[in-house]
């Protein structure tokens, strides 16, 4: 009989406790579900190509700096961020209308875009890398650097059907994106800031700091997004170190190293947010799951030696238990949650002989009192 009741225990509590299993199960389903909110697609636009060649320095064009560190960068991120897809808009010198570079990001449901640019000036002085969000250009400088790069709208034949009339050269059209609201705002500044402080630490050009201003790529993404003037192409020393592969080097580790601090950053912040949504999962599963571990018996004997029980009239009763109270090894038929069911289950068992049968309630094993068994189930 003991073997038999351990086993019908065993049996039913693997059977009360798969709700909690069924619920552990799904919570850690979500969390990997949700985990799609970590930073692990990311676009690398190395910008112009073909027959934009963007920039023109004295002994370079932008196209190819662009495309040199562009490669080095994502090359990094392989190799070093196991977690992260490297999606890039162009790995050769080709044409990519902004549009496309854009639907290429958006289509791959990346979690960050980053452009990638050499900055001119019709004067050589001007030297140093910038970073820019999209937003409103707070100088005429930046607002020039914008109509520069959106300038290779005008190399696609169908670009006033296909940009919605915006005429990149004309300063009116820019007034657009002022009123373009970012709800990545503050990542995009995050990921900017990290980039100049890294251009600052870690390499040569010098920091011209975090900028904002109408860019028609960062304009038609939907993730957070920069575009990086690496340095001015038109200024000598920037040109140099640029064409130069130890600068080269330097500037793709710089932007891996910024990309890596903003995950690293950014997914634990998510993971945060995760494990307290699971832990407040969790506790309204337990507490609830406290509830259920409320159990109402039929106790129809009271023995000072557990025996197994013999006779036809045990027979009748359903779902025989044991547990161990006040010295004495108590009897019960009957398990429940409802409390309706075991008084129904009561009257049938005193019906059946066992005049002095009455209702327990158990909490975790535990006898406590029905009116604390009722408060607990809500009963
Ligand atoms: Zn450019």
């Amino acid at each position: 009989m003991k073997d038999i009741l351990k086993n019908n225990n065993r049996y039913f509590s693997i059977f009360s406790d798969l709700p909690l299993i069924l619920i552990i199960f799904l919570t850690l389903y979500s969390v990997d579900t949700q985990s799609q909110n970590l930073v692990d697609r990311i676009v690398i636009d190395a910008g112009h190509g073909g027959k934009d060649p963007g920039a023109s320095g004295k002994h370079s064009r932008e196209k190819d700096i662009v495309l040199s560190i562009a490669l080095k960068t994502g090359k990094l991120i392989n190799e070093n961020l196991k977690d992260v897809n490297v999606i890039y808009t162009r790995k050769t010198d080709v044409f990519i209308p902004l549009n496309t570079r854009a639907k290429i990001a958006n289509n791959s449901k990346a979690d960050l875009f980053i452009s990638i640019h050499c900055n001119s000036n019709t004067s050589s002085q001007p030297k140093g890398s910038e970073t820019y969000v999209m937003g409103m250009h707070k100088s005429k400088a930046n607002l020039e650097v914008a109509m520069l790069e959106n300038s290779a709208i005008l190399l696609e034949d169908d670009y006033k059907i296909n940009y919605e009339g915006f005429d990149p050269s004309s300063t009116e059209n820019h007034i657009i994106f002022n009123f373009f609201q970012n709800s990545f705002q503050s990542q995009n500044l995050d990921l900017a800031t990290t980039v100049q402080s890294q251009f600052k630490r870690n390499t040569a050009v010098r920091d011209r700091g975090v900028k904002s201003a109408g860019f028609w790529v960062l304009y038609k993404t939907t993730m957070p997004g920069i575009l990086i003037e690496l340095g001015f192409l038109s200024n000598p020393i920037d040109e140099a170190y640029l064409l130069s592969k130890k600068g080269q080097n330097q500037m793709a580790k710089a932007i891996y190293n910024a990309i890596k601090d903003y995950k690293t950053k950014h997914d634990a912040l998510e993971l945060q947010k995760l494990s307290k949504t699971t832990d407040r999962t969790l506790n309204t599963n337990i507490n609830s799951k406290k509830n259920e571990k409320v159990s109402f018996r039929v106790q129809f004997l009271s023995l000072a030696t557990e025996k197994k029980l013999t006779g036809k009239k045990y027979n009748k009763l359903p779902n025989i238990k044991t547990y161990f109270h006040k010295g004495m090894y108590r009897y019960t038929s009957g398990d429940t949650h409802n409390y309706n069911e075991i008084i129904n289950l009561q009257t049938k068992i005193r019906k059946a002989g066992f005049k002095d049968a009455f209702v327990i309630a158990l909490y975790n094993g535990q006898r406590i009192s029905i009116a604390k068994g009722r408060k607990l189930s809500g009963q």
